[in-house]
């Protein structure tokens, strides 16, 4: 059932088993796990079913470290969440990126791949994609007759990657969402606070505003807070009431370990020796098995091992000429109705083709390597509901400068060994600087991190604020590290295993 918080009374308060905060993909994949049961489910919805600048004005903040994103146009504040305009690129992370790698500082996860594989599985047809089939490349290539790139083995491989239509969470589940008895998807509702006990052990409700209406309260039994890897962090450092770093903040770490993949696109440029190389098993997407697909490249296990590198994968596009930077700043705005954050990549293959034959790009997306001083906090510019804005200060770690050289010499050696080509690029000319192309990749993580040791992490394995016994977080704000693949596919499965978890809680069987 929908409801237009605007028309609740003054001082209502919403009843539920559970209250979601957030409906993008991680809210709204939670809240359907609930369908068709008992469980009473308040999915609480900052937008509407629209954009609208007021809300989205909510989520202005500033960018005060390295120049990456723009802060205010990438996440979308209405029901279907950043989904209304993410590309849809899905890989699950691979099983090294939970490991603790002993030459990436705070890397481990509480949980392994494995764990999270029957989850994955799950996620798959929810994102909208076909056979869940990532390492088997035959099984792709078999149908599509296109040749793999010949490279070392030991040194770069053909990987899969899928491609979902993009599912638009709000579009996809609105129907479902709004005949469900049990759910209740309250519209244009802002959580303002998440408020606890005296001692803030225990969230006893919420305090909700609409911009043009009520103030009001919701009160459950389990709250989980899904508002994105930016916002989640907001609502626990504005939750001060009790205690005044924040909810869940005794040490200090809500907000911090902010991450988002290091994107340079290019990397660098290969001047093409035989202008008919077949690249377009990677340059463009394929209609196979009821699917989309397009392959990358990326190391591996052993090599990242051996050279203790970070992961990283690598697009190969035929090359365009590079948007001008006024440009490049309608686009990011025009990513609002159908945006991509490898927007090459997201083209038909047709496209691709028409964009030139010479050359190749190798656009890069490494793992970044978690760092302390890498995060949001609260900035002293407030917002309709005079709430502190943000203030996003992306550090990368000194290290990562020297991953990202690695990636690309990896490459260019390669394609030199072939006789393919040779490559040219700003970061061979100076290994020294990042390029002046660095960008993020719009996949806000690591600001709740999951630890198993409270001291270095916000949440437990379960995704449970340490310090609070009801409150659990949805997203990949829990990331402890990010691998290289786009998030999304990720925080839905996590999203169906935090699911569970709550069912065997409410049912009194704590997983
Ligand atoms: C341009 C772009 C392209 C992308 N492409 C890809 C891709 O190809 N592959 C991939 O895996 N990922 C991609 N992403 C990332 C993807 O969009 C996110 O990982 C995903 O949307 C995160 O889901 P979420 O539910 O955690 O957050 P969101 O989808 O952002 O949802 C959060 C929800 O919380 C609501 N909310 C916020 N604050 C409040 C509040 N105070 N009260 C109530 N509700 C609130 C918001 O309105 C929103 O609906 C892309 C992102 C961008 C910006």
């Amino acid at each position: 059932m929908f409801f237009d918080a605007r028309q609740l009374e003054q001082a209502h308060t919403i009843d539920a088993d559970i209250c979601i905060i957030g409906a993008g993909a991680a809210g709204i994949t939670m809240a359907r796990e609930f369908i068709g049961s008992t469980t009473r489910v308040a999915l609480i919805e900052s937008g509407g079913l629209a954009y609208d600048d007021k809300s989205q004005s909510l989520y202005e903040g500033d960018n005060v470290g390295l120049p990456s994103f723009d802060v205010n146009v990438n996440r979308l504040r209405y029901f279907g969440g950043t989904t209304n305009h993410w590309a849809g690129h899905c890989r699950p992370l691979d099983a090294i990126d939970f490991e603790k790698r002993n030459w990436i500082p705070h890397s481990g996860w509480p949980i392994s791949r494995r764990e999270l594989d029957p989850y994955y599985l799950r996620a798959q047809p929810i994102v909208g994609l076909g056979p869940y089939e990532y390492e088997n490349l035959d099984f792709w290539q078999n149908e599509i007759n296109l040749p793999n790139l010949q490279f070392d083995e030991n040194r770069l491989s053909t990987v899969v990657y899928n491609q979902s239509p993009p599912t638009r969470f709000g579009q996809a589940y609105r129907s479902e969402l709004k005949t469900a008895p049990n759910i209740g998807v309250y519209l244009n509702a802002n959580v303002l606070e998440i408020l606890s006990n005296n001692n803030g052990r225990k969230v006893t409700g919420l305090k909700l505003a609409c911009i043009d209406g009520p103030t009001f309260s919701a009160t459950a039994k389990i709250f989980v807070l899904a508002t994105g890897g930016m916002e989640n962090a907001r609502i626990l450092l504005l939750s001060d009431s009790v205690h005044t770093k924040g909810l869940g903040n005794e040490n200090g770490l809500v907000g911090r370990y902010f991450m988002d993949h290091i994107l340079l696109r290019p990397g660098a440029d290969i001047s093409l020796s035989d202008p008919n190389l077949n690249v377009s098993l990677y340059s463009a997407l394929h209609r196979v098995h009821q699917s989309r697909m397009f392959a990358i490249l990326a190391s591996p296990e052993a090599l990242l091992r051996k050279e203790k590198l970070n992961n990283f994968r690598i697009h190969l596009l035929h090359r365009k000429p590079a948007y001008p930077a006024p440009l490049g700043r309608v686009m990011s705005r025009l990513d609002k109705v159908g945006g991509s954050d490898d927007p090459e990549s997201g083209l038909e293959g047709h496209e691709l083709r028409k964009a030139g034959r010479d050359a190749i790009s190798l656009h890069m997306v490494l793992e970044p390597t978690p760092n302390p001083d890498s995060r949001i906090t609260l900035s002293s510019k407030t917002d309709l509901f005079g709430q502190r804005k943000i203030d996003v200060n992306w550090q990368l770690d000194q290290k990562d400068l020297s991953m990202a050289y690695r990636a690309m010499e990896l490459a260019a050696l390669e394609f030199g060994r072939l006789g393919f080509g040779r490559a040219y690029g700003a970061i061979f000319a100076d290994a020294a600087h990042w390029p002046g192309n660095l960008e993020a990749g719009r996949h806000h993580c690591g600001t709740t991190r999951m630890t198993d040791d409270p001291k270095t992490g916000v949440v437990d394995h379960n995704c449970k604020l340490n310090a609070v016994s009801n409150l659990y977080i949805a997203g990949s704000s829990v990331f402890p590290t990010i691998g290289y693949a786009n998030p999304t596919l990720s925080i839905v499965a996590l999203a169906l295993r935090l699911a569970d978890h709550v069912k065997a809680n409410l049912a009194g069987r704590p997983s």
